[in-house]
């Protein structure tokens, strides 16, 4: 604690909700307590979007104030479904979320519009060609080809509701703070969870017995299993860390790291995400990162 005052930066990696959630309740924890306030203060508000993807879906033709994904409707600015910068195929749909939706998150106006091309993007995981990941004003609706071949692992036909929860806190399992320990290697989090994470060798808190553990991130995130009225993740998530599946790759803009703004998974990008990053002063364009 002394070497290692502050538990970790998670919170200044997400775009912040204009909306509070109540404060995650932790159990006691002998190793944790002395950054159990900082957690509990610190942790990330976030909205989980739930995308119906293996239920029976309804049959449900899209509006403009209405969040939806997969299918082949999307509500843009111009009149023209958007194509590949790379191979110029048709984008596939991926997620739309509404202005009112987005407000929360980034005021303005603007929906959030995610397309993407699974022929290229898994070679070109970064490259703004490959995607059309914008905010949009929902003004026109397009639709896609009537042939389609779709390249991701489970796209539908038919667009499926999206709906968001209320605000939750959702605090990073270990592995996050372990692919984080790159960036921040000097917070309590990397110095536990971290890639050179250290050698647990006391003084040890009272009541706190090493030969107990097994390994700390698996104590760290079953302790993280017994808070109240976390997240659940429903197929995507505004807000909250950036849920790597291989590696922290946070792009940055003019004005440094870019605050991660949503995740969208949705049965299209198999255990990985579509990771969304908002430019600090909201000037950039957005960036977006995808793991398969
Ligand atoms: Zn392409
Ligand atoms: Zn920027």
């Amino acid at each position: 604690m002394r070497e290692h005052p502050r538990w970790s930066d998670a919170a200044e990696t997400c775009v912040p909700c204009a909306r509070k959630a109540p404060r995650p309740e932790l159990p006691e924890h002998p190793l944790f307590a002395p950054w159990r306030r900082e957690l509990r203060e610190t942790a990330p508000t976030c909205v989980d979007l739930k995308v119906p993807h293996y239920l029976k879906p309804e049959s449900f033709d899209p509006g403009p104030g209405d969040c939806f994904a997969h299918g082949s409707v999307a509500w843009l600015d111009e009149p023209r479904w958007p194509s590949c910068g790379v191979c110029a195929r048709p984008l596939e749909m991926c997620v739309q979320l509404t202005p009112a939706v987005l407000a929360d998150f980034l005021p303005g106006g603007r929906g959030l519009a995610a397309l993407f091309c699974f022929h290229c993007g898994v070679a070109k995981n970064s490259d703004p060609r490959v995607a059309y990941v914008r905010l949009v004003e929902p003004r026109h609706r397009v639709t896609g080809p009537e042939a389609w071949q779709s390249a991701s692992s489970g796209w539908r036909r038919e667009s499926l509701r999206v709906t968001p929860a209320s605000p939750a806190t959702e605090l990073p399992p270990a592995i996050w703070y372990r692919y984080r320990s790159e960036i921040t290697p000097e917070t309590a989090s990397s110095a536990l969870f971290g890639f050179n994470a250290l050698d647990l060798d006391g003084p040890f808190p009272k009541g706190f017995d090493p030969d107990q553990l097994e390994e700390v991130g698996e104590e760290y995130d079953d302790w993280l299993a017994q808070q109240r009225g976390g997240a659940s993740w429903g197929g995507a998530r505004l807000g909250g860390v950036a849920r790597w599946d291989q590696a922290d790759a946070t792009p940055s803009c003019a004005h440094g790291e870019m605050p991660h703004l949503l995740d969208y998974g949705g049965g299209q990008f198999l255990d990985g995400a579509l990771h969304v990053f908002s430019c600090r002063e909201r000037v950039c364009e957005l960036a977006f990162v995808a793991e398969f």
